[in-house]
């Protein structure tokens, strides 16, 4: 899972695409998958918890990125199953109220700097 949280950062499709479960793969095309890896910076990422037997696995995390200078939050259980290798199946989401930032408040990516000289998306207004 957090392979898949790496490959996301890097926009390494290809990984984020193989390691979908065959029957999920016509439901997350790879423009899809690119699009969704390009237009958003990954700030955070906590493991809460990890189950595991010998065919499936549930691995329960929060995520926060940003996309158009719009936070992002959410928490889902993920589920995996073992095949040749782990993939992964489908997840339990739940949302955060997304909020949109100022450019003069800290990054929540927690580098010290200012939103503005950050992660803040420069192409758009405000
Ligand atoms: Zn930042």
């Amino acid at each position: 899972m957090r392979s898949r949280y790496s490959a996301y950062c890097l926009h390494d499709v290809d990984y984020i695409y193989r390691t979908y479960h065959t029957s999920c793969r016509a439901d997350n095309p790879k423009p899809t998958l690119a699009a969704f890896a390009e237009n958003s910076h990954f700030i955070s990422l906590k493991v809460l918890s990890c189950e595991q037997s010998s065919q499936q696995g549930y691995v329960s995390f929060n995520v926060r990125y940003i996309q158009q200078n719009v936070l992002y939050e959410f928490t889902e259980r993920s589920r995996f199953v073992f095949e040749d290798a782990w993939y992964y199946v489908d997840g339990v989401m739940t949302d955060k109220t997304p909020v949109k930032l100022q450019r003069n408040i800290l990054c929540p990516c927690n580098s010290g700097k200012k939103f503005k000289q950050c992660h803040r998306h420069r192409l758009s207004g405000n």
